[in-house]
C-alpha cells in the first residue's frame, strides 16, 4: 500500500504520525511511504532520518494527499485539507467528529474512509490510542504543577518533595484512572504526600496495592474533597465519565478554603474540566488566577512534549496501521474488532453511533 504522512498544520501541533522507526516497519513489509518534508522536525526527526529509513520525501502536502492510499495523521484534517482528500482514501487519525459538524459534513462529502484513533476499542472497553496521551498528560501535570508552585510563578513557594527536616507538599489527585495513576506515581516519586480520590472502590483497591507508602486512597465525595482541598498544595483533576461532561468536583466556594498560591491543574479540561472555575487555556498562556488560586487548564498538554508524545502515540498506532496496510481496511476491520470500532465514516455514510446521534444523521 502507498502510505502518506503529511505535516500537521493545526495550530501548535508538533507531533508526527509516523517515526523513522515506523517507516522501516512499513518498508520491510513491502509498502511505500511518502513523508512531507519537515513533517518530523518539531518532534526531533530529520528528513534525512526518514530517507534513510526508506521513505520518499515530498515537498508539499498536496503531493502527499495526491499519491497516498492511506493517510496517517495525528489531528483531524483542517478546512484547507478537506479538498485534498480523495474518494476511497483511508484516513487514520484522531477525528473527534462529535465535536465538529463541519468536519463530519466534509468527510461525508469527500467519501473517504475515516478510521478514528479515539474510538478504536479493546474488548475490556479501554481505548488503546487514547491511553498514551493520558499517560503523558498525567505525568506532565506534576511537572507543570511543581513549576507553578514556585514563588516567581505565583505559587506558594513549596518544593514538592520538601527536604530533610521540612515536610513535603500535599498533592490531591481527583480520579484514579490513567491520568491520576501517572500523576500520583510522579508526585510520589518526587517525595510528595499524595492522596488519590475515586468513586470506584475496585480501582482504589488496586491503587492501594500498587502505590508506594506515600500515596493514600480515599473514596471521592463532596464532603471529603472539601476537607482535602484545605491542606492541598497541588490539585490535579483527572476524572472522566465516558461520553459526558466532567463533574465539577471543586466548586467556586471551595477556593476560599484553600491556601493562596495553591495550584490546580485541570487535565480533564478537554471534557469541560472538573473544577467549576476552569476554562481552557493554551501553552502560550497556560494559567490564570481565581481567588489567589492558580489554574492551569491546557487542553492539549501532550503537544508541549512532542518528542515523547510522538513516540508514545506511534508505539500504540503502528501495529494497527501495519494491519490496515497489510490487509486493506475491509479485511483488517472484519478480522480485528478493535479496528472495526474505529470506523466512523465510510464512503459518505456515518457508521459510528455517537457521531450520527451528535448531528441527527442517518446511521
Ligand atoms: P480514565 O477513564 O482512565 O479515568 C477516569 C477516572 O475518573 C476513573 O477511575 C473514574 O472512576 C474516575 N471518576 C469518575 N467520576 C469521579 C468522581 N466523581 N470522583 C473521583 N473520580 C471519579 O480517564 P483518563 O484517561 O485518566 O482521562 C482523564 C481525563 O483527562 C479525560 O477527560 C481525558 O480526556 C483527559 N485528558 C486530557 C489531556 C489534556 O491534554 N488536557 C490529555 C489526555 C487526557
Amino acid at each position: 500500500m502507498i502510505i502518506g504522512v503529511p505535516q500537521e498544520i493545526k495550530n501548535n501541533e508538533n507531533r508526527v504520525a509516523l517515526t523513522p522507526a515506523g517507516v522501516t516497519e512499513f518498508v520491510k513489509q513491502g509498502h511505500s511511504v511518502y513523508v512531507q518534508q519537515g513533517a518530523g522536525a518539531s518532534s526531533g526527526f530529520t528528513d534525512q532520518e526518514y530517507r534513510e529509513a526508506g521513505a520518499t520525501l515530498l515537498a508539499t502536502i498536496e503531493e502527499v494527499y495526491g499519491i497516498a492510499e492511506m493517510i496517517i495523521k495525528v489531528k483531524e484534517p483542517i478546512a484547507s485539507e478537506y479538498p485534498l482528500i480523495k474518494e476511497n482514501q483511508l484516513l487514520f487519525t484522531y477525528f473527534h467528529f462529535a465535536s465538529s459538524q463541519p468536519l463530519t459534513q466534509a468527510m461525508i462529502e469527500r467519501k473517504a474512509v475515516c478510521l478514528a484513533y479515539e474510538t478504536v476499542e479493546k474488548t475490556d472497553r479501554s481505548l488503546p490510542l487514547l491511553v498514551p496521551m493520558s499517560e503523558v498528560a498525567g505525568r506532565m501535570a506534576v511537572q507543570e504543577g511543581a513549576k507553578y508552585l514556585e514563588k516567581p510563578m505565583g505559587g506558594r513557594g513549596i518544593l514538592l518533595g520538601g527536604v530533610a527536616g521540612v515536610k513535603p507538599a500535599n498533592v490531591l489527585v481527583l480520579g484514579g484512572g490513567i491520568v491520576g495513576t501517572q500523576s500520583a506515581k510522579m508526585a510520589a516519586g518526587l517525595g510528595a504526600n499524595v492522596t488519590i480520590v475515586d468513586i470506584s472502590l475496585p480501582r482504589l483497591r488496586y491503587l492501594e496495592d500498587i502505590m508506594p507508602a506515600n500515596v493514600d486512597t480515599v473514596m471521592s465525595n463532596e464532603y471529603t474533597i472539601r476537607q482535602l482541598v484545605q491542606q492541598a498544595d497541588l490539585i490535579i483533576g483527572g476524572v472522566l465519565i465516558p461520553g459526558a461532561k466532567a463533574p465539577s468536583l471543586i466548586t467556586r466556594d471551595m477556593l476560599k478554603l484553600m491556601r493562596p498560591g495553591t495550584v490546580m491543574v485541570d487535565v480533564a479540561i478537554d471534557q469541560g474540566g472538573c473544577f467549576e472555575t476552569s476554562h481552557a487555556t493554551t501553552h502560550q498562556d497556560p494559567i490564570y488566577v481565581v481567588d489567589d488560586i492558580i489554574h492551569y487548564c491546557v487542553a492539549n498538554m501532550p503537544g508541549a512534549v512532542p518528542y515523547t508524545s510522538t513516540l508514545a502515540l506511534t508505539n500504540a498506532t503502528l501495529p494497527y496501521a501495519l494491519q490496515l496496510a497489510g490487509q486493506g481496511w475491509q479485511k483488517a476491520c472484519s478480522q480485528n474488532e478493535e479496528l472495526r470500532k474505529g470506523l466512523n465514516i465510510v464512503h459518505g455514510k456515518v457508521v459510528y453511533r455517537g457521531v450520527s446521534d451528535a448531528f441527527d444523521l442517518p446511521f
